[in-house]
């Protein structure tokens, strides 16, 4: 069974990095990878409904392929960040095009928040991150809605580990949709029966 929760070790090795927000109790819903055509609109429909502000981390070269999806995102208030371009995995990646991938992001988005696809940065890639004015933004609750082997019940469950502070990772692609569209609207119910608000990563 996949880890939901980060522990706190692997949080504490990695300081320059966020792992959770800091206002009380708040938790802070986050999708990666999108805009994307098939489940972007039903996601802000459901988001507008429930009355939430989440945070987008997108890929260049997404935002490319569906500008007016992109545009909707920010026109619904919801806060965006970068993700590279083109999902570039850090550790097989030189730091250089590393880097430049976020800067061709950058032309199309204006934020300071950058998520690494696959959490997976070198150290030396993380320094010059931060060097270009960027937070790296973690998570600290995994709803894993991109892994084949999952089920939403499963994810429904693990979402009653969901504490003050966390920062929830799901996805806005196309491979993760059926999974996110059926066990969403549930969790949004399970936090909202915790009393936590919803607030964007900033
Ligand atoms: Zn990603």
């Amino acid at each position: 069974m996949p880890l939901f929760r980060v522990p706190f070790i692997v949080q504490s090795i990695y300081r320059n990095r966020q792992w959770r927000g800091n206002k009380k109790d708040c938790v802070y819903l986050t999708f990666d990878d999108g805009p994307e055509e098939k489940t972007t609109l039903w996601l802000l429909e459901l988001l507008k409904k429930e009355d939430i502000k989440a945070t987008f981390f997108c890929l260049g070269k997404q935002i490319e392929s569906c500008p007016e999806l992109f545009q909707e995102i920010l026109n619904n208030g919801h806060a965006v960040g970068n993700h590279t371009y083109n999902h570039e995995k850090g550790s097989h990646t030189s730091s250089k095009k590393y880097i430049n991938s976020i800067k061709k992001t950058d032309v199309l988005m204006n934020s300071t928040l950058f998520r690494p696809p696959y959490g997976r940065l070198t150290r030396e890639q993380g320094k010059k991150v931060n060097m270009i004015g960027k937070k790296i933004i973690m998570w600290t609750w995994n709803a894993h809605d991109y892994d084949q082997n999952m089920n939403e019940e499963t994810i429904i469950k693990k979402a009653a580990l969901i504490k003050d502070g966390d920062i929830l990772l799901f996805h806005n692609s196309l491979k993760s949709s059926k999974l996110m569209m059926a066990c969403l609207p549930k969790v949004i119910s399970i936090i909202k029966e915790k009393n936590l608000l919803f607030k964007t990563v900033a």
